[in-house]
């Protein structure tokens, strides 16, 4: 399998045809490719071709579950974020590949634009994608860790004129959210409900290692943490250098500076009950930001199916996630 596209023109003229799209999905979900049933986990699997002459049908791979309780039909999309979609696998590809090399995103107006579809079904999609870019089997974060919390929003008109936003969050007053970096690691972020301490540490304690350095700001929501771990605080005054040494949040302070720029810039308006799916897109391309455009394609292909696919289990890759 060929990985060679590098943007764009190269990437759709390599999945010019359903087919082959459907053959890249196969081999990014399964192991080697070879077909696990969607329904029963079975391996035993018959593979056709599909006989149909539409062009979004022409010769894709069709496979059967070959155990007898089962035997139902499926293809590579069965059980991913492609699923029972009207939309060819080569537009999706398409959005992904802009989605995931995007600095700051795309939104569904742009999207819309440049593939030829509806902007509601670009949105659809959007949501979608990241839907896809949730962890099914995160790892904790060890060594020295930065945390922060951010809010998100705020009413325009409780705010003065200078510091009114250019986009609008509806409903609530403002949204908070927390974020955790390993240094030369992974980042993660969660919308929570409040930034108390009952609130923001049980999360920490599920995906920080005990022992880990923690630097945070003097928020009130991080004290106490010192009891599984070395914490620093950092008290952050308006004239303050906030670097001593080691001792900064500055990675997780520029990840919410791009995400904000991106929410202002790119979808400027974010509901909050879709929020969370905003700061998973925006992790995931934080974690991918030094891969090659062509894997983080090819792994955000690859994760198509993690919500629903049985073979994650199968394999022992599926650990527990709250
Ligand atoms: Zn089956």
């Amino acid at each position: 399998m060929t990985d060679n596209f590098k943007n764009l023109i190269e990437l759709n003229d390599y999945f010019k045809e359903e087919k082959t799209c459907y053959e890249f999905l196969a081999q990014k979900i399964w192991l080697n490719g070879e077909p696990v049933c969607p329904h029963c986990g079975s391996v035993k699997v018959y593979t056709t071709k599909s006989r149909s002459n539409k062009p979004s049908k022409k010769d894709i791979p069709e496979y059967r579950c070959a155990n007898k309780e089962c035997a139902k039909k499926f293809t590579a999309t069965v059980g991913t974020i492609f699923q029972a979609s009207k939309i060819p696998l080569r537009t999706w590809y398409a959005c992904i590949f802009l989605i995931t090399t995007s600095k700051k995103g795309i939104s569904s107006l742009q999207l819309a634009a440049q593939l030829g579809i509806t902007q509601k079904t670009a949105w659809f999609i959007n949501h979608r994608i990241r839907e896809m870019f949730k962890e099914t089997a995160p790892e904790m974060l060890k060594g020295i860790v930065e945390v922060d919390e951010t809010f998100v929003g705020g009413k325009n008109k409780n705010r003065h004129a200078n510091k009114k936003r250019n986009y609008e969050v509806d409903g609530d007053e403002k949204i908070p959210v927390l974020g955790f970096v390993e240094r030369g690691g992974k980042l993660k972020t969660f919308v929570v409900p409040n930034t108390k301490a009952e609130i923001l540490q049980p999360i920490m304690g599920e995906f920080v290692e005990n022992g880990s350095l923690i630097i945070s700001d003097s928020h009130r929501g991080y004290s106490g943490l010192d009891a599984n771990y070395n914490h620093v605080s950092i008290k952050h005054n308006a004239d303050d250098f906030k670097t001593v040494g080691q001792f900064h949040t500055n990675n997780i302070e520029n990840f919410w500076s791009t995400f904000k720029r991106g929410i202002i810039g790119i979808y400027h308006q974010v509901s909050p009950k879709h929020l969370h799916r905003y700061t998973t897109e925006f992790t995931y391309r934080y974690n991918n930001r030094k891969e090659v455009s062509v894997i983080k394609f090819s792994d955000a292909v690859g994760q198509a199916g993690n919500a629903t696919l049985p073979y994650q289990k199968l394999i022992g890759k599926d650990k527990p996630v709250s």
